[in-house]
């Protein structure tokens, strides 16, 4: 049985003032079965931490490098975001693929830094509206499930998460089959590659537009175990209604 995950991506966005949003998510009650994670600026992190001590939300980064430390200038390694407080860490989001040219091979790399450091690893894949409007998706996840993820992967140490391009921050999601297909062509392909077991204890999240009014019908999918949330992360009010659709 898998646990449920909401994790929020808070991307560039929040200043110490947002922490009163992270202390008001960790003060409500946390439901039994799903995961909370909160992936702030690496400014906060530290911050973050002491926010949410104690409570059931856990912290994650937006990215990390490939190398443990070294001449990087501006970079953030895996193991700094574990000091600073994350257990996790988000790798191969589509804004750092386009924004930094980042390909399979480099959220390999991170991958493996982000286990070597001990954080899960929660890797993005999506396809762009083009590639879907050609036909390609199942194509292009397969690729980036190929490609992005190390060997070794566990339940614990992965996330996938699906994020069609195309559907972040747009407001526009796919469809309850579109979104089907793509979490159950992934999990096939993950029991095909680590065998039934870690297949299977992989939780796989939907992103891209997910809001209050659209959780329910999201995680009513088979093989969704949760959602990569941005702008709807943001807001302590909306991320529980999304915790509590999910629950
Ligand atoms: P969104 O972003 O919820 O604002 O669409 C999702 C994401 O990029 O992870």
């Amino acid at each position: 049985m898998r646990r449920k995950l909401a994790a929020g991506n808070w991307k560039m966005n929040g200043l110490g003032d947002a922490l009163v949003e992270l202390r008001t998510l960790a003060d409500a009650p946390a439901p039994n079965e799903t995961d909370i994670l909160i992936c702030p600026p690496a400014t906060l992190l530290s911050r973050a931490a002491d926010a949410v001590r104690h409570s059931a939300v856990a912290l994650g980064g937006q990215d990390c490098h490939a190398n443990g430390s070294g001449a990087h200038t501006g970079e953030i390694s895996a193991e700094m975001l574990r000091d600073a407080g994350a257990s996790a860490v988000i790798l191969g989001h589509s804004e750092r693929r386009e924004d930094h040219d980042e390909h399979d091979e480099d959220v390999r790399a991170k991958a493996r830094a982000a286990w070597a450091a001990g954080l899960t690893a929660i890797v993005c894949m999506g396809e762009s509206l083009a590639q879907r409007e050609a036909d390609n998706t199942l194509d292009i996840i397969g690729g980036q499930l190929a490609g992005s993820i190390p060997d070794n992967a566990t339940g614990e140490n992965l996330v996938v998460a699906y994020e069609p391009i195309w559907a972040i921050g747009t407001g526009r999601v796919p469809t309850i089959a579109q979104i089907g297909e793509v979490h159950d062509f992934i999990r096939a392909r993950l029991e095909r590659r680590f065998g039934p077991g870690v297949g299977r204890s992989v939780r796989l999240l939907y992103g891209g537009s997910v809001k209050p009014e659209n959780a329910s019908e999201i995680f009513s999918v088979p093989n969704v175990d949760g959602a990569l949330v941005g702008g709807a992360s943001l807001k302590s009010a909306d991320f529980r209604a999304i915790i509590d659709a999910l629950s």
